[in-house]
């Protein structure tokens, strides 16, 4: 079977950045956990920031990929600037998908980081907009197949064709 990224924080550890996780239960996915199939990353701690931190939001249209452009920016809730971190960040999983031959990641939906179809809008509100977070865009625009916790079954199936 083949390896895959594994958002850190949907495999339990404490990494979201309020201190918490979103563990995934599924028993046959915690099985290619067991396995050693799943590479383990965190793109923003990777990078160096804390946990927990700030939330942080894209602002301006184009998401991940605007970022990744120059033309988007990453803040925290309290106004600082934060793209460099979550660029870096990108680079860092998009190295590990290199080194372990990852050609899928199972990322956290709606991060600005790890989100593949949704994140949100950069007002701080709750407002969901078409997108994808940074790391998901580099991964996706390197040829990663991208999944969440939405589509789980999904990547059973892809994973253990
Ligand atoms: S969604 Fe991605 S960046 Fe956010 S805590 Fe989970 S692994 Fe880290």
């Amino acid at each position: 079977m083949k390896k895959f990224l594994l958002s850190s924080c949907l495999a339990g550890e404490n990494v979201r950045y309020d201190g918490g996780n979103n563990k995934i239960e599924n028993e046959t996915f915690r099985g290619l956990i067991d396995q050693g199939l799943a590479v383990f990353v965190c793109p923003e701690v990777d990078a160096g920031l804390p946990a927990p931190r700030r939330p942080c939001e894209i602002k301006g249209e184009g998401g991940g990929k605007a970022v990744l452009e120059g033309r988007g920016e990453v803040y925290g809730d309290d106004g600082q600037k934060l793209t460099e971190p979550f660029v870096k960040g990108a680079h860092m999983t998009l190295q590990k998908a290199l080194e372990h031959g990852c050609t899928a990641a199972m990322l956290k939906h709606r991060s600005p980081s790890c989100g593949s179809t949704l994140i949100y809008d950069g007002s701080f509100s709750g407002v969901k907009i078409n997108g994808r977070g940074v790391t998901a865009e580099l991964l996706a625009a390197n040829g990663v197949k991208l999944f969440s916790e939405e589509t789980l079954e999904d990547f059973l199936k892809y994973i253990e064709e």
